[in-house]
């Protein structure tokens, strides 16, 4: 039989223990799971270059052996064409994500044929977004709880310079 590969899309600017969580599962679900770090050009300045990234998520799930990272700015189908993927996985926090989420996922149906599979959140990491980790950080807020420790330590890197600056 043929492998189970998942495509896990997302800015992940930053990736934070809410995508951390859902990569977790879906690598106990599928043989294997390519997460993919995506240029969004809709999103305004990003915080942390696709190098960065792509670094960044690779050292928070280097505990998982059936997990590669990549870095695209291309349509997901593409990406998902390009390596393979069976399915592409998405994490659902509340109600207000579904809307978006299911118009994405029949969109991405109608051009490749391809399925979403949705892994909901738990309730401990429903209300992290990496919008808002961002706006807690740059003021200075205590995140480390809530992303994993090489993001954690980037964050702190990245507006200590800036206040240098
Ligand atoms: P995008 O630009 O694709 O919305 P994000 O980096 O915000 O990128 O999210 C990537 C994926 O992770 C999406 O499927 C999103 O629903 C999911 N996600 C975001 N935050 C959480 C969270 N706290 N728990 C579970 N899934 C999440």
């Amino acid at each position: 039989m043929s492998e189970k590969i998942a495509l896990y899309p997302g800015s992940f600017d930053p990736f934070h223990n809410g995508h951390l969580e859902i990569v977790e599962r879906a690598s106990k679900l599928f043989d294997e799971v390519v997460v993919a770090a995506v240029r969004n050009p809709q999103k305004s300045e990003p915080l942390f270059s696709m190098e960065e990234r792509q670094l960044m998520i690779a050292s928070s799930l280097s505990h998982l052996n059936n997990v590669r990272i990549v870095s695209v700015s291309t349509l997901v189908v593409n990406v998902a064409r390009d390596v393979g993927a069976t399915a592409i996985v998405r994490g659902l926090r509340a109600v207000s994500d579904f809307e978006n989420e299911l118009q994405m996922a029949q969109m991405n149906n109608r051009l490749s044929g391809i399925e979403t599979v949705f892994v909901p959140t738990s309730s401990a990491h429903s209300f992290l977004a990496s919008r808002l980790l961002r706006e807690v950080a740059r003021y200075g807020g205590d995140v480390t709880e809530m992303v994993p420790p090489p993001v954690a330590e980037a964050l702190k890197i990245k507006f200590f310079e800036t206040e240098m600056d």
